[in-house]
């Protein structure tokens, strides 16, 4: 069997990887380098969190705004259908079976990265907990102890502030695990632009087609060009020479801090975005000196978090394609899931429902 994977992403990598495991022959498409956006990650595993996905209860909408009242967020990149699908989903609740599924992505994914990194621990894996600093601690683990996916949380002390800590957390080195999995695959990379995708075919720009029985979108917001609300939330990452005890989160700034052993990974912001203007970045390193002071920048990524309009991932057939996007905030946590949920489907297999349909069209 022959499959085309269009996107080199965190999902795309996965998805490749568990097709090849079942003797799948596997040309991944990428436009850019494998992991191009996904890179810019901070690199936290949020098992057991989803709220932070949660874009569409009925609060959301006017933080947002704030948020870009304040210049924390920008709005550049409008998209008619994804905003229709939004007001349509605002403060409407997850079924019990979407929190399954969240609950079935978290777990899978867990028990993969360990064992991958038991395997040989080559990407600074380490489990641990991600304290997040509110203004409000006592009232958001109130908030947390209502999560349906029942986080083990404390009120604590993190950087002289009071934070909530999230105990089944974990963190990666993005930049390491995607050459991890350079190492892991031996597929046909084809490196172009995906132009259009057929039932079993795949178009790049400058007219070259790759044929395959099945065909895996796995490229991130890119897939609303299927017709899918999906939106590009834009971000930044850096590595850094910044100094910092725990990995932490300052909800109030939107800067999210990973110390690992050779660097430390900041990043921030969350603009609906796609342009190459990527300026708001400045403000991202400003926010973060306030918080571990001053540090070198060794490098800068820019990602796109693939989010529905719910806030939830999207895994299923869409005519005779599989697709798979949407995580938003959460496409590490959930990679090694969404993967496999790809491939099961690729092979005509079921795999946990995440349905498209759910938005309508
Ligand atoms: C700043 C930032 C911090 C984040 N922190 C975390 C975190 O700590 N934990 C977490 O779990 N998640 C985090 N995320 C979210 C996570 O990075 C995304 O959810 C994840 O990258 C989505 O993976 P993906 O493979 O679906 O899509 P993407 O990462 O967007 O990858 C899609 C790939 O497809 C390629 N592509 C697109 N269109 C085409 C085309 N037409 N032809 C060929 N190739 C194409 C792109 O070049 C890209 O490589 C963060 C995101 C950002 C931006």
């Amino acid at each position: 069997m022959k499959a085309v994977v269009v996107g080199g992403g965190i999902v795309g990598l996965f998805t490749a990887y568990f097709l090849q495991a079942e003797g799948v022959k596997v040309t991944l498409v990428e436009r850019g380098e494998l992991g191009e956006w996904s890179k810019a990650a901070a690199g936290i595993l949020e098992y057991t969190r989803f709220v932070i996905n949660r874009i569409n209860v009925k609060s959301y909408p006017a933080r947002y705004l704030a948020m870009v009242i304040r210049g924390d967020a920008r709005i550049k990149t409008w998209d008619r259908r994804w905003l229709a699908a939004y007001l349509k989903s605002l403060g409407r609740e997850p079924t019990s079976d979407m929190w399954g599924a969240v609950r079935h992505l978290g777990d899978f994914s867990r028990r993969h990265y360990r064992a991958m990194a038991e395997e040989k621990n080559d990407f600074q894996y380490s489990e641990e907990p991600l304290y997040e600093l509110w203004q409000d601690a006592e009232a958001a683990l109130e908030e947390a102890k209502r999560d349906p996916l029942a986080p083990r949380v404390e009120v604590v002390e993190c950087c002289g502030r009071e934070a909530v800590a999230y105990l089944d957390a974990a963190k990666l080195s993005t930049e390491d695990f995607i050459d991890r999995m350079k190492r892991e695959l031996s597929v046909e990379v084809a490196r172009g632009e995906a132009v259009e995708i057929l039932p079993n075919a795949v178009r790049l720009e400058g007219g070259k087609t790759l044929h395959g029985d099945v065909v895996v979108v796995a490229a991130g917001w890119w897939a609303r060009r299927l017709g899918l609300p999906v939106a590009p939330l834009k971000g930044y990452g850096f590595r850094t020479t910044a100094r910092a005890g725990k990995m932490f989160i300052d909800m109030s700034r939107g800067v999210a801090v990973v110390p690992l052993a050779k660097w430390t990974k900041i990043t921030g912001r969350f603009d609906l975005d796609a342009t190459t203007d990527h300026k708001p970045a400045g403000r991202v390193l400003k926010a973060a000196e306030s918080l571990v002071g001053q540090f070198q920048v060794i490098d800068m990524a820019v990602g796109y978090r693939p989010c529905t309009p719910d806030g939830f991932p999207i895994v299923d057939k869409v005519g005779e394609l599989v697709v798979v996007t949407g995580a938003c905030r959460l496409g590490w946590t959930y990679g090694p899931a969404l993967g496999k949920a790809a491939a099961d489907l690729a092979l005509g297999r079921t795999a946990v429902a995440l349905p498209a349909g759910r938005f309508g069209g």
